[in-house]
């Protein structure tokens, strides 16, 4: 194939092979050109043109390209579309490229274009504005594991935030799921890297390398003072930093110190919890719907960010909550500083992007604008709440990292005009004032254009052509232009111009003194253009040297917006601030759904608010009812309560004591996971195997209608094993909903079970559903009666309700679906019998002497246990 292709096409394949499975965007002119399979899916996915460009091997080769200047947008369409992208870059000019030619003793007019990768584009290591959500962090992960225990490296490049965690390989699902990352990176040889993993070398991610490179990017000799890291940790870090080298052809973004996550310090989540409770998005995939968008009042994006990791990751210490929430308490309480705050940090800019725009090279003057703009506010704010009295612990602790960039500031004041542009090529974004030599270089290019056009003026009175102008353009710069039939005025030659184009209507001429003036304009232009380079380079240098402290303010605003926001939502809704305690608990007065209620809102409709009031003694609840009763509403309303609070914000209800939950664990509707090839009853089954055993006295756990998805009899049966094993194994907090009536025949067994319901009544033959949740059991469940609300024709119903007629008269002289129920030994009973086999079994073979038997008693014994089993 190499033996057949042009120079072009081999420099092509060269590169080729070096992205890999990424994209080529092959630089030519103004367009970036992909070629091959490239082609076909670049054009698949922007519906853009695929055409051919010349043959190789005899056939057409498929082509397809984007203009450079909109090249961003491409770029972004093809990172959502999941795709990698190498962008491939002439890295010399073609006069240079003629002069490598001469050199080397090649043809010049074979002289080819070096052109080198120059970067990888992947939905992990994004930074440019265009390309990024302002509302949604930009999380890349690696994962690897190291003798048993997964090591999670995660941050977000736009910002430079670096996370270290270790978890069991089991948890690593769920940690991934709270991580929500665009790209994950795992080792090539693993085979329990996640599905959709980019997959790097092994060597990238070992502990020791992985350790030498933080230190290295950090520049110091021991990691001890960002924490504790575990190898898993450091290996993990290892691999991510290889990845970022390597997406940034060896130069790193914005990377700053990383912490460790302990496990405990967050209340665990599983992935199917998360998507059941659709915290940062619904089930249907978009934000809307979702809990953060009913409760996201943030001003800035960094702000929304921040909160949506608040609600990923809920606090389990209570310090930590508390001093969170005392910080939004502080807001609500006045709403005058509230309300200031909130105008502030609107004009703030996204100083943690510009600054990781800045740090990985790819920053404009306006970055350093914003960086300016956003340090200053900063301060404002500083001052603004330093005046405050009564401040809580959280904003004395935050309020110095507001402060203390007035030298930056100070400089980035005098060096840049207000309000700087995204591009550097056309430099005017350094100030007036800041360098004497770079306004001196303006002055002459100023004063050499004045004197052009005092030039102008002087020429029409010396030709007597008042249509003479000079003008510019850039083929031939400046020029002389008089309309044809003034041409001859000009012509003669020692009229001291020299004719340069004749066009239809106009002739262009030069002069001397013209080419002079335009040569200064040309010099000055560039050396100015130069100078203002080296300003930025250095203004660069200068904001990436205080990143870590830039960081911190963007961090301090951000959590400044988010409890602003908390309280601005809690106003607004009358939420509450929750007690938080040790104690296994949960009671809350009136709560209420905030997304169900804002629904409803919209349509004028009221939000039937319920008490939940679980404890120790009493600490699940069986919920009964007619479908659409409101079962599920109750369900989520009381783990999103939980969540929100130990996200460290208030909550929909008029009261709210929640003891500490270390685990919540939610398993709500029968979703379809047909992706992963599995029944939606083999998932409903997957995850209730895993909330029996993982869930703890500690935990709180939401279970919807377990075992829906099977046979009634299947159903009632796993129904009632899963429920007792909740209350007698895990005893963890719960609520459980339920149409099977059999059901409430645990609460004669299960002592800290109470049955509940949700009140609806039949008024002149109609249902009416109050969304009320009362004490006891549901006393019928209403199924033909929601029938007919949902429209099924009157004829079905009434044949519907001479089905069930006969069908609970058959149930009446049986005994039902749960005759016989009463006899089933108790939870406990049983596994303590279960218990007693098994002891007895040891026992017998404890005491049998293997060597002793003869192959006759051998093969008795075992009948015998066998049978015992
Ligand atoms: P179930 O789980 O019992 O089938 P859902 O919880 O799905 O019922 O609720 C069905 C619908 O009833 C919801 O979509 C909502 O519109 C309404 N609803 C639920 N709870 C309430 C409530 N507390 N107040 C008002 N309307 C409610």
């Amino acid at each position: 194939m190499a033996g057949t292709a042009t120079p072009m096409m081999q420099q092509y394949f060269d590169l080729k092979a070096e992205a890999g499975d990424s994209l080529l965007f092959y630089r030519m002119g103004d367009f970036f050109e992909l070629f091959f399979d490239d082609a076909k899916t670049a054009a698949g996915v922007l519906d853009i043109a695929l055409t051919t460009r010349g043959e190789h091997d005899g056939n057409p080769v498929p082509m397809c390209g984007v203009p450079v200047h909109s090249a961003e947008n491409y770029l972004a369409r093809l990172i959502r579309a999941g795709c990698r992208v190498a962008i491939a870059e002439q890295v010399e000019t073609p006069d240079e490229a003629k002069e490598r030619a001469k050199r080397e003793g090649t043809p010049s007019s074979k002289a080819l274009v070096k052109r080198d990768i120059v970067r990888f584009v992947t939905a992990g290591t994004l930074t440019e504005e265009a390309l990024l959500e302002p509302r949604r962090a930009n999380m890349l992960a690696a994962v690897c594991e190291v003798r048993g225990a997964c090591g999670v490296a995660a941050c977000d490049i736009s910002t430079g935030a670096m996370q270290l965690e270790e978890c069991a390989p089991e948890r690593l699902p769920g940690v991934l799921a709270r991580i929500g990352a665009s790209e994950v990176v795992a080792p090539e040889d693993w085979s329990e890297a996640p599905f959709d993993a980019v997959v790097r070398p092994r060597a990238d991610f070992a502990s020791d390398p992985g350790e030498a490179r933080l230190k290295k990017v950090h520049g110091v000799a021991t990691l001890d003072g960002f924490g504790q890291f575990s190898r898993a940790m450091l290996a993990a870090a290892g691999g991510l930093v290889a990845y970022l080298e390597h997406a940034g052809r060896g130069s790193l973004p914005l990377l700053l110190p990383p912490t460790a996550r302990t496990s405990g310090e967050h209340m665990a989540m599983d992935e199917a919890t998360r998507a059941s409770l659709e915290i940062l998005a619904s089930q249907q995939g978009g934000r809307a719907g979702s809990l953060i968008a009913a409760i996201d009042r943030c001003v800035t994006g960094a702000g929304a960010r921040q909160l949506a990791e608040d609600l990923s990751a809920p606090l389990a210490d209570r310090g930590a909550i508390e001093a969170r929430l005392a910080l939004v308490d502080y807001m609500l309480r006045d709403p005058l500083l509230r309300g200031d705050l909130r105008t502030m940090l609107r004009s703030l800019p996204d100083i943690g992007r510009a600054l990781g725009r800045l740090v990985a090279g790819r920053g404009s003057p306006r970055d350093l604008g914003q960086i300016r703009d956003g340090l200053s506010e900063a301060r404002r704010i500083h001052d603004v709440l330093q005046g405050k009295p009564d401040r809580p612990a959280l904003l004395d602790a935050l309020l110095p990292d507001l402060a203390g960039h007035g030298e930056l500031t100070d400089l980035l004041a005098r060096a840049l005009v207000p309000s700087p542009p995204t591009e550097r090529q056309s430099g005017g974004y350094i100030a007036e004032g800041y360098d004497a030599a770079l306004d001196d270089l303006r002055e002459v290019s100023g004063n050499a254009r004045r004197a052009i056009a005092a030039m102008e003026a002087r020429y029409r009175a010396e030709t007597d052509t008042p249509s003479l102008k000079i003008r510019h353009n850039g083929v031939l710069g400046y020029f002389i232009e008089v309309p044809s039939k003034h041409a001859d005025k000009l012509m003669s030659p020692d009229s001291g111009f020299t004719h340069r184009q004749t066009m239809a209507n106009a002739v262009r001429f030069n002069s001397l003194t013209l080419h002079e003036e335009a040569n200064r304009i040309a010099e000055a232009g560039g050396r100015a253009l130069a100078a203002e380079e080296a300003h930025f380079e250095e203004l660069n240098e200068r904001v990436a040297a205080r990143r870590k402290a830039i960081a911190r303010t963007a961090a301090a605003l951000a959590r400044l917006d988010v409890a602003a926001g908390q309280a601005e939502r809690a106003s607004d809704g009358e939420w509450c601030r929750p007690t938080i305690s040790e104690e296994p608990l949960l009671a809350i007065e009136a709560g209420r759904h905030p997304v169900v209620e804002a629904a409803l809102a919209a349509n004028g409709e009221r939000f039937v608010a319920n008490d939940c009031s679980l404890s120790d003694q009493d600490r699940l609840w069986l919920v009964g009812g007619p479908n659409m009763g409101g079962k599920s509403t109750f369900l989520r309303q009381n783990a999103l309560i939980v969540l929100m609070a130990q996200a460290g914000g208030f909550v929909p209800a008029s009261s709210a004591q929640i003891g500490l939950v270390d685990q919540l664990f939610s398993r709500v509707g029968a979703s379809d996971n047909l992706a992963r090839g599995r029944s939606t009853f083999m998932v409903e089954m997957v995850e209730t195997a895993a909330i029996l055993s993982q869930a703890g006295q500690r935990s709180f756990v939401i279970l919807d209608e377990v075992g829906r998805g099977t046979s009634t009899y299947d159903g009632l049966a796993l129904a009632w094993a899963v429920a007792e094993a909740i209350h007698e194994t895990n005893q963890s907090r719960c609520l459980f909903a339920t149409h099977y009536h059999e059901l409430a025949r645990l609460a004669e067994t299960c002592e800290a079970l109470s049955l509940h319901h949700v009140r609806a009544k039949e008024w002149k033959g109609d249902l009416v559903l109050l969304h009320e949740l009362a004490e006891g059991a549901a006393d019928r469940s209403y199924g033909l009666a929601v029938a007919k609300l949902a429209g099924v024709p009157a004829p079905v119903v009434k044949r519907a309700r001479s089905v069930l007629d006969k069908l609970e008269k058959g149930r009446a002289e049986t005994g039902g679906l749960a005759a016989g129920l009463g006899d089933l030994p108790l939870f406990a009973a049983s596994l303590a019998a279960e218990e007693e086999k098994c002891d007895t079994l040891r026992e017998k073979l404890r005491e049998t002497d293997v060597d002793a038997l003869s192959p006759r008693d051998a093969l008795d014994l075992l009948y015998e246990l066998k049978r015992e089993a």
